[in-house]
């Protein structure tokens, strides 16, 4: 495995496998890997001759008052599982190798980008796609892998990978959770004991709401008061949105119809944990 700072050094290997004609399987994460990243590592290296990761807590979809100082940062040990998932090109670059001085370019998608995560984090979408636009450019994948476990981003990239005629195929990948339902996130680590007992109640809320749903209650609002209780009667979880949105533009509805999404944000004390669920109706 190579582990890679530069965007030349990375662009020349890259040209390498293309010209032996082989093809290209990116994952970008923030590091501090766990099962989930794995899933997605093992799926592209089953998929493609190349498989390249990033690591790159990228400041600009963090907001000024959020987490970007305390993220995980755990090179040694990210080396280490990537080493072991057949990771062929570790992309490790600084912020500054990313954004050197006078950086001025933004990717913007519209819309589906003001809701939900979106409107509770200004900006952070802007950063995402900005910085995925970046890497799809560096790295000129043939197939991109992400996680179903952040939708909205899934989605998002999805829709800038389509508008601006990056190709690449974008694939999506089931959320890896623990054995309680949780999903797997870096973020879990913020969580104190007793908040990450009471944090297992979003899985389980949203299986919950799958069975209504299957069991013939379409009203969004329904759906939502349900899951809305049964989240606040279990501890201190805080709820910043439950939704049902169409599954590729994100849009609230307030009737389940077809692939409907019902996606949820709730805070445990200063740590923002994110989770969703497919439903047919
Ligand atoms: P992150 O490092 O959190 O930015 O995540 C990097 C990629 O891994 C994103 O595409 C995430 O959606 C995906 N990912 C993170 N957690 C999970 C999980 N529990 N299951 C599946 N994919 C995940």
């Amino acid at each position: 495995m190579r582990v890679v700072r530069s965007v030349r050094s990375i662009q020349q290997l890259i040209r390498k496998a293309k010209s032996a004609g082989k093809t290209i399987g990116f994952v970008p994460t923030m590091g501090a890997l766990h099962d989930g990243h794995r899933s997605l590592l093992r799926r592209c290296h089953r998929e493609n001759d190349l498989v390249v990761l990033s690591i790159f807590v990228n400041p600009k979809q963090f907001g000024p008052e959020e987490d970007f100082g305390k993220y995980p940062r755990r090179e040694q040990a990210d080396k280490k599982l990537a080493k072991k998932e057949k990771v062929d090109i570790m992309f490790v670059p600084t912020a500054e190798e990313m954004y050197p001085e006078g950086y001025l370019t933004y990717i913007e998608v519209e819309r589906m980008t003001h809701v939900l995560c979106g409107k509770s984090r200004p900006g952070h979408f802007r950063g995402v796609t900005t910085v995925v636009g970046k890497l799809l450019n560096i790295v000129m994948p043939d197939v991109l892998y992400l996680g179903q476990k952040d939708a909205q981003q899934a989605a998002v990239v999805t829709r800038m990978a389509r508008d601006l005629n990056f190709s690449v195929i974008v694939k999506i990948c089931p959320t890896v959770r623990e054995a309680d339902g949780l999903a797997m996130s870096s973020r879990n680590e913020y969580l104190t004991v007793s908040q990450r007992k009471e944090a297992k109640v979003l899985y389980r809320s949203l299986r919950e709401a799958r069975q209504n749903v299957t069991a013939g209650n379409h009203s969004a609002m329904a759906i939502i008061s349900k899951i809305r209780s049964r989240i606040t009667r279990a501890g201190s979880g805080r709820i910043d949105y439950i939704e049902c949105v169409d599954a590729d533009t994100f849009t609230p509805l307030k009737r389940i119809q077809g692939k409907t999404m019902i996606v949820l944000a709730v805070w445990f004390g200063k740590t923002r944990l994110i989770d969703n669920i497919i439903v047919h109706a």
